[in-house]
């Protein structure tokens, strides 16, 4: 068999066998294949797209291309969560220790920066000492003797993820639905919890832009999940405008402490209980959603799940004196305070040209293995719906460079629309499949 042929069918807009797939994964993967026949063939299956069958045949051959942990040694039930991808998404921060300070493990590994929407290990970075590069043996401790464990993709595990994911972040072959699934459900099989949340975004700062896309990629990787004997829920939320109010790695840290202290924006908390309260009944740890959520939003607001992530930082390395004292993080040499140019209610406010903004800004990565800065980004202060008077605080820029600081103000400006009109309340879960 050769690449190149492989490539070839697909440009054809042919279905590739198990057998081309699992060829051009391990090629790939050992470093047979080099990657402009990978960047290739990613371009190919963006525009020819893949039957559900190459996309599970797709997702095994990424899982198998490292070891799979079973995690079952360590507890009856350790679950995960994982979203496709959006901006401002510091979730996993909040929903990590929240879920696990009710006494249900949580494993994750997680990525990084992709494309416009930020990832969870840069944001995890920018607490000095975190360290996510843990080998299996440190995850395993780690998971058995705190219940919570968040580490980026480690060469053992789903290296073939690894290494297309870098690749596709450069080459504009992330909107994929296949290559999402792929993505994601590898990397979730092959870290061994057996039940798996997906937060599926959907809107302008997502991978996919329609419901109908949204729901079709829940559904394969449900399937695809389902098919290896995992427990696997969706749930769909709304991506036009960015989660929260601030997109930037150091940022979105200090969003996800305020959250974690009973705080912090409506529209994160309400989206981190919705998310948490599917994970615990999915693992059985609550009858049913009202009840889940009760608990998680006592633990928000009693201390319960801050406490969780202190615990969590300290023992992967992090200072928590810089939890505790959030003005350490990384901070931006510039900070502008831009105020609004008009008057009216915020009819929209672009997520798609935000994230790029932080991407431009330094949060994020433009070639491979590009360095970001984690003191960049942007903090809202007002959401869809909310009222603005013409030069009342609009957003925060926070820059390295004043070329830079000046391009994201004319882009952020560009990104927010104004009308007299009332705006209805955006609705931001649209789904659940449970
Ligand atoms: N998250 C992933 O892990 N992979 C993708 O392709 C998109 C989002």
């Amino acid at each position: 068999m050769r690449a190149v042929d492989v490539i070839a069918r697909k440009r054809d807009g042919h279905a590739l066998t198990a057998g081309e797939i699992r060829f051009f994964v391990r090629g790939y993967t050992e470093g047979r294949i080099p990657d402009y026949q990978a960047a290739a063939w990613l371009m190919a299956v963006v525009l020819r797209g893949m039957t559900a069958r190459e996309a599970t045949h797709l997702t095994l051959a990424m899982a198998h291309s490292g070891e799979i942990m079973d995690l079952r040694s360590i507890a009856p039930c350790v679950v995960d969560k994982h979203s496709t991808g959006g901006v401002g998404d510091k979730t996993t921060l909040v929903v990590a220790p929240l879920v696990a300070s009710q006494g249900l493990p949580v494993g994750k590994m997680s990525g990084r920066g992709l494309s416009f929407s930020g990832g969870t290990i840069d944001k995890l970075e920018s607490i000095r000492g975190f360290n996510p590069m843990l080998d299996r043996a440190q995850f395993v401790r780690q998971l058995a003797e705190h219940g919570i464990v968040v580490a980026s993709q480690s060469a053992g595990l789903a290296p073939a993820d690894g290494l297309l994911y870098s690749l596709r972040d450069v080459t504009a072959t992330v909107e994929s639905l296949p290559l999402i699934a792929s993505s994601i459900m590898s990397k979730k099989i092959a870290a061994g919890a057996d039940a798996i949340v997906l937060d599926v975004k959907v809107g302008k700062g997502a991978f996919l832009k329609t419901d109908a896309e949204a729901e079709q990629l829940a559904q394969l990787m449900i399937s695809i999940g389902r098919r290896v004997g995992r427990r696997v829920a969706a749930v769909i939320s709304d991506m036009d405008q960015p989660l929260g109010q601030a997109v930037g790695n150091a940022l979105e840290v200090v969003e996800a402490i305020q959250t974690l202290h009973g705080g912090g924006p409506a529209d994160l908390r309400e989206h981190c209980l919705t998310v948490g309260s599917v994970m615990l009944v999915l693992a059985g740890k609550a009858a049913g959603m009202d009840e889940a959520r009760g608990n998680l939003a006592r633990a928000l607001d009693d201390g319960s799940a801050w406490r969780k992530l202190l615990e969590w930082i300290s023992a992967q390395g992090g200072d928590r004196a810089v939890l505790e004292a959030p003005q350490l993080l990384p901070a931006a040499a510039l900070v502008e305070e831009v105020p609004s140019p008009y008057a009216g209610t915020i009819a929209e406010i672009d997520a798609y040209q935000v994230g790029l903004t932080a991407v431009l800004l330094g949060g994020g990565r433009e070639k491979k293995g590009d360095l970001i800065d984690p003191a960049v980004g942007i903090v809202h202060h007002k959401k869809v719906g909310d009222r603005v008077e013409q030069g009342e605080l609009l957003l925060t820029i926070h820059a390295s460079q004043p070329k830079k600081l000046a391009a994201a103000r004319a882009r952020l400006l560009a990104a927010v629309r104004w009308t007299e009109q009332p705006v209805p309340p955006a609705v931001h879960t649209h789904r659940i499949i449970l």
